[in-house]
């Protein structure tokens, strides 16, 4: 990382062995799609990335100092904020979006600064079927379900046909910044699309993270003509939904450099469910 000093980097790795058996079933067929399509991605790390952690997002830390070409270098799959919550974050393919609170969507530029992210390079392990109708709450009961254990982190691209999807935004902050999210998100922006194709990104963390990032799912939407965008709120379609997915068995995070997250009092707690 150019020009910035990591304050704390950390990287744990959960040697867990290997299970032979996997609630995720995998045929030949996408076994063999699966390792032809991480063929160049065989040499990227195969790391859940996080920058900041989720008790100083929580806590009003909204100046960050990873840029977006720093965060291209941490997966190809991604989500979060951008600096002074001016806009939301969602990566496929490698491109960062950002979505302002006005709904508009442009790509990040290299030098534009996040304030939270999750990021992983997505190496396909697997897919498996939801049969349709299928509303929010009731997909992340079917990957609670399907996943092999609670205690893995995940990372899912998913490609969705939906008849309704809510999704919501960030306001935009100034410094110095007095509320934190569990005042903020109440009053985010929120959009509407009803007949809306696109792709789901998202990452599943364990209960014993703690404070360190949001326990359970997480999921941003960009759609497949990149008009609409943001953190899933809602969705319900009726057709069944194919989902690629990705146990992660290493995590690893940088902290922000400055004085906001060095002076920052971690004492408000907030979390989505
Ligand atoms: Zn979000």
């Amino acid at each position: 990382m150019k020009n910035r000093i990591v304050l704390f980097g950390l990287v744990v790795s959960f040697l867990f062995g290997c299970k032979e058996k996997s609630k995720f079933t995998k045929s030949e067929e996408e076994r063999k799609v699966s390792q032809t399509s991480n063929t160049d991605r065989a040499s990227k790390p195969d790391v859940f990335y996080q920058y900041s952690i989720w008790f100083a997002f929580v806590n009003k830390v909204f100046d960050g100092d990873l840029k977006v070409s720093e965060l291209k270098t941490k997966g190809d799959i991604g989500l979060g904020s951008f600096d002074s919550l001016d806009g939301e974050l969602v990566m496929l393919d490698g491109v960062p979006y950002r979505i302002r609170e006005n709904g508009e969507i442009s790509v990040g530029q290299d030098e534009d600064e996040i304030v939270y992210a999750d990021a992983t390079f997505f190496h396909e392990e697997g897919v498996f079927q939801i049969k349709g109708p299928v509303d929010y709450p009731s997909f992340q009961n079917m990957l609670n379900t399907k996943m092999e254990s609670e205690h893995y982190f995940y990372a899912y691209r998913v490609p969705v046909k939906l008849d309704y999807i809510k999704l919501g935004g960030v306001p935009k902050v100034e410094k110095p910044f007095t509320d934190g999210l569990d005042v903020l998100l109440p009053i985010r922006p929120v959009f509407e699309a009803e007949n809306i194709s696109g792709t789901l990104v998202g990452f599943y963390c364990p209960e014993y993270i703690g404070n360190i990032n949001a326990f359970g799912h997480h999921f941003h939407f960009i759609s497949d003509d990149r008009k609409w965008g943001g953190h899933v709120m809602e969705f319900k379609t009726k057709h069944d939904i194919e989902v690629p997915w990705d146990q992660k068995t290493s995590y690893a995070f940088d902290l922000p450099k400055n004085k906001t997250f060095e002076n920052v009092k971690l004492d408000s707690e907030f979390q989505y469910n």
